[in-house]
């Protein structure tokens, strides 16, 4: 049996930064994941990373800027343990190997993004989650002596010890089916987000959700589960991402009669405002009319104006998308684009450490809820948070370790416990409804009523379905009986997981009677501080979900109307 002073769950970029955080303090350290580590999905980061790095910026003036992303609902010392520890974070990328795009002076390229009030996005073209991922990973390989990895496990479930404290998972071989325990002092979660609950989403098949639903499941509380964001620029039909880098670099957005729409939204910063501005501006043009394309469903985005030469060199991988998916040169004509499901600003509520309320389980990266996004995320803060907090959750755990004793605990009991679980899917009759169709109704519903705008009713609507697709996903039926890479049962472990989110995400949507950030109302269209300038926590109770309430850290921004 496998043990550890320190245990990751997850290998994109949060997981692979704890994991060497944690060895460079001198514990013993494992990480777990359920893909192979470079296939996380980190790799698809395309735009960029914030830190105030340039001579003329100010880590100050980027925490302001992220408090007014989120719309005051951010913890203010969060965001600010995140803005002045983002240069340091991103210089030592670059020590390690990441190639920085560069200007012509030779100083690191800084990029336009939404909501920033400078140029303050480090690049590698539109591919630089691949290229820090990469490096990282080169970093996991060479300090392979003291970090162990077990590529391709998934783990099914968390271990608490007989004091209440996590002692370690459970997790089955993808390749052979074994079942196995995997005890440690601490485990930290940095399983990414939950995208898949929405369809269609940016985010790939993976993103489902499993670290939160691990955490909720053994009584650790979610925060702001109802922040969900939708991307302004994703591809109609698929859903796939074209960066907010091409409006970094210039490209406007244009209704169907050619007009650029966010000049009514936001005069001053136009297309570069923050995301959940612009994708209610667009949506609001699509509702009233004005959209593009066929059924008017649609948007264009027009990179034309920027300078082809810059979209070859800066922007090369949506070119790529844009010809590959939607048969368009968006060096020559505008692409067809829409808001849709991107990231969930929520999670498992931490501390800035990492630290959930229960003890030895931490969590970094998009699967947490810090929180540093508060109602809104701004474009390339994510990557960011993933490293200085992934970093710092690994030194804390790392420090742990070392002051106490290893769990003991019987893993026997789990380990058939998990057993049984996944015979008890792969034995189901064929009756009832396959594991995709439920999913697919699951996305298809959020995406309906969970969306840019929500309403009572329709939160509502989406509640009882979830309660229903809940019951039949504990029936749902899969055709590989084998063991060896049978994807068909974890799938159907997976839709356990999405349903938990889905069903926060709700549960914190209703509970929110205001407009704030990615939640709009349309039935309570005021921010109304004085009511919920607070984030809602939900925990899992003997008897279901139960809310609370934690207060917003305010530390030197006070709530203002927010204008771009
Ligand atoms: C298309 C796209 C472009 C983006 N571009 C940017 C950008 O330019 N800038 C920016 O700041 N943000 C961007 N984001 C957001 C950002 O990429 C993500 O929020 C971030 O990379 C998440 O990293 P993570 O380490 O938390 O999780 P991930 O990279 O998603 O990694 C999760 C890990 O957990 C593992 N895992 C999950 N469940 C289990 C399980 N049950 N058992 C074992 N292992 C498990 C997975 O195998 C994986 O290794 C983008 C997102 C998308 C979708």
């Amino acid at each position: 049996m496998p043990a550890h002073d320190v245990l990751i769950i997850g290998a994109g970029l949060a997981g692979q930064r704890a994991a060497l955080a944690a060895a460079q303090e001198g514990a013993s350290v494992a990480i777990l994941s359920k893909v192979h580590p470079v296939r996380s999905h980190s790799v698809a980061a395309a735009g960029g990373i914030n830190a105030a790095i340039s001579v003329d910026d100010d880590w100050r003036s980027h925490a302001y800027d992220t408090v007014k992303g989120s719309d005051y609902l951010g913890d203010q010392d969060a965001i600010e343990v995140m803005c002045a520890e983002a240069p340091n974070e991103v210089l030592h990328l670059e020590h390690i190997g990441v190639t920085f795009h560069r200007n012509e002076a030779g100083e690191m390229d800084l990029r336009a993004f939404g909501g920033a009030s400078m140029k303050r996005t480090a690049y590698v073209a539109d591919i630089t989650g691949q290229a820090m991922l990469h490096v990282l990973y080169e970093q996991l390989m060479k300090h392979h002596e003291t970090i162990e990895r077990y590529e391709e496990w998934f783990t099914t479930s968390l271990i608490i010890g007989e004091d209440g404290e996590c002692a370690g998972v459970i997790a089955r071989d993808v390749r052979s089916g074994r079942i196995e325990a995997f005890t440690a002092k601490n485990v930290i979660l940095a399983c990414g987000g939950a995208g898949q609950v929405y369809k269609p989403t940016t985010n790939g098949l993976i993103v489902t959700g499993d670290g939160i639903a691990l955490a909720y499941r053994v009584g650790a509380p979610l925060m702001d589960m109802e922040m969900v964001q939708y991307h302004p620029t994703t591809l109609l039909g698929s859903g796939i991402l074209i960066t907010e880098g091409a409006r970094g670099e210039g490209a406007h957005l244009l209704n169907n009669k050619g007009e650029r729409f966010m000049e009514k939204t936001a005069p001053n910063k136009m297309e570069l405002a923050s995301r959940d501005v612009v994708s209610r501006a667009e949506q609001i043009e699509i509702n009233e009319g004005r959209g593009a394309g066929p059924d008017g469903s649609g948007i264009f985005l027009d990179v034309t104006v920027v300078p082809r030469r810059r979209t070859l060199e800066a922007l090369r991988e949506i070119v790529n998308l844009g010809r590959d998916f939607a048969g368009v040169d968006i060096t020559r004509e505008p692409i067809m684009i829409r808001p849709g499901q991107h990231y969930i600003m929520g999670g498992v509520k931490t501390d800035v450490d990492g630290r959930t309320p229960i003890d030895g389980l931490y969590a970094a990266g998009e699967v947490a809820c810090v929180s540093v996004h508060g109602g809104n995320r701004l474009g390339a803060n994510s990557l960011l948070d993933t490293l200085v907090f992934g970093r710092r959750s690994g030194e804390h755990a790392a420090r742990r370790a070392s002051e106490i004793a290893a769990p003991k605990v019987d893993v026997q009991a789990h380990v058939r416990r998990e057993e049984e679980m996944l015979e008890g899917i792969i034995s189901r009759p064929r009756g009832g409804r396959r594991v995709s169709e439920i999913k697919d109704e699951l996305g298809e519903t959020m995406n309906s009523y969970a969306a840019v705008f929500r309403d009572e009713a329709g939160l509502d609507t989406a509640l009882q379905t979830i309660g229903r697709l809940k019951e039949e996903a504990a029936h749902a039926w899969i055709d590989d009986r084998g063991t060896v890479f049978n994807q068909d049962v974890l799938g159907a472990v997976e839709l356990g997981f999405m349903v938990d989110c889905a069903e926060a995400t709700v549960l914190g949507a209703i509970e929110r009677k205001e407009s704030r950030g990615a939640q709009f109302r349309t039935d309570y269209p005021e921010r109304n501080d004085e009511e919920w300038l607070k984030h809602i926590d939900i925990t899992l109770g003997p008897d279901g979900p139960e809310i609370s309430y934690s207060p917003v850290t305010i530390t030197q921004w006070q709530p203002e109307e927010r204008k771009y």
